[in-house]
């Protein structure tokens, strides 16, 4: 059952009972990760821990969709099994402690982080990958990509892939989730293009509705007995899940639940463009840094006239992912589109026609221009009127903010 961190990587994968066989295999043959050497002995001959019971190699050349509450291509998961992934960091208070937890008990999860906060802590990416567990995105600043104009959308996207391979060092796995599980055909279309995997999820830890451990201990467990298996959502950005990770894992031992580990076959190939705006956006963190050391930690991005509306979602708004783009209520953005859709470091020069799409061959934040404001774009770009009368063009700029730290935002999913 429970195994350590060396052996595990030769356990053997039964083959999946869906249609995946030829997407997802064991993940016996791949060299072990560097990372997962240090902890084996730490690991070895531990039956009193979950560890990884197995792990499934997955090919996503061409854009598999998995979890069960949105997509029905694959069941991958048998029963008593459970796959651990957590959204939205990373968040050092509080992924510190989930990684705390699941090195206690020798198990590894999916993180799938939001651009901005790698970047603003790229140490704390490296770190879990160096304890073993597989890094994915969820676009560049969680923006909800179905209610956004598609060139914006896969901006957000490419960003968010871009920004965490580069807070990395290297390429993250071709794994995303969609902020708020909001896709649209015309993103599915496009990750499958791009060979990325998409996963949604089967149980809902729901923590982002409440600090108390305790409930997130119950949702789970109380979710899981009824559905006998499932890939878990968490935050690691959420103070409950941080507080109720260690309990929750100790009782899915108790219980008989077995971890399974999700590793991808190759490394997601990352767009130039998109890495060069990534590259900047992590220079000005550093300048930031350096300018402030101890505000290093809550570099953020600064609210730019139509995003602060934007941004608060209803408490209803992540319930009910199954349901189609048509129901979109449980979506909504408070103040839609217009200036709220205009992400600063896709501004478009001026006159650029509707056809082309996103990063045009100058992309990024220096190309702005005040007056850019392609008439006919369907999201005419923002123009930060209420903000205070910058003589220059508005830019993304890095700043940095103890008191109401961006990340605190409670994102839901
Ligand atoms: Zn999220």
């Amino acid at each position: 059952m429970a195994s350590t961190s060396r052996t595990f990587w030769l356990t053997a994968a039964a083959v999946l009972a869906a249609a995946g066989g030829a997407l997802i295999g064991a993940a016996g043959l791949g060299p072990e990760p560097a990372a997962a050497a240090p902890r084996a002995d730490a690991c070895a001959g531990r039956t009193d821990v979950l560890g990884v019971d197995r792990v499934i190699e997955i090919d996503t050349a061409e854009g598999p969709q998995f979890g069960l509450q949105q997509y029905k291509q694959f069941d991958i998961l048998q029963p008593g099994e459970v796959i651990l992934t957590f959204d939205d960091g990373p968040l050092r208070p509080y992924t510190t402690p989930v990684l705390k937890a699941l090195e206690a008990h020798c198990t590894r999860a999916t993180f799938f982080q939001v651009g901005k906060m790698a970047i603003a802590d790229p140490e704390m990416v490296r770190d879990i990958e160096r304890r073993g567990h597989t890094v994915g995105s969820h676009t560049w600043s969680h923006r909800n990509l179905r209610s956004m104009a598609p060139a914006l959308a896969k901006g957000e996207l490419e960003l968010g892939v871009s920004a965490v391979s580069k807070a990395l060092g290297h390429p993250i796995a071709p794994f995303f989730r969609f902020p708020y599980l909001a896709d649209s055909r015309a993103m599915i279309a496009h990750a499958k293009s791009r060979g990325i995997g998409m996963f949604s999820i089967e149980v809902d830890a729901v923590d982002f509705r409440t600090r108390d451990p305790g409930t997130v201990h119950r949702r789970v467990m109380g979710d899981l007995k009824r559905a006998g298996k499932g890939i878990i959502l968490f935050h690691d950005i959420q103070p409950s899940t941080a507080g109720a990770l260690k309990g929750l894992l100790d009782d899915l031992k108790a219980k008989g639940y077995r971890v399974v580990h999700m590793v991808p076959k190759g490394q997601v190939k990352t767009l130039p463009d998109y890495d060069a705006i990534a590259e900047r956006e992590m220079g000005k963190k550093a300048v930031a840094s350096a300018a402030q050391p101890l505000a290093r930690r809550s570099v953020v991005w600064p609210v730019q006239a139509g995003m602060a509306a934007a941004e608060p979602q209803p408490a209803a708004a992540e319930r009910g992912p199954a349901a189609g783009p048509g129901t979109g209520t449980r979506q909504r953005t408070a103040a839609p589109a217009a200036a709220g859709e205009v992400l600063p470091w896709l501004a478009k020069p001026a006159q650029t026609p509707t056809a082309t799409p996103p990063p045009a061959t100058t992309p990024g934040p220096t190309a702005r221009t005040p007056t850019a404001q392609p008439a006919s774009q369907p999201m005419p770009a923002a123009t930060p009127a209420s903000a205070p009368p910058p003589a220059r063009p508005p830019r993304p700029t890095w700043r940095t903010d103890e008191t109401e730290p961006w990340q605190l935002r409670i994102f839901r999913n």
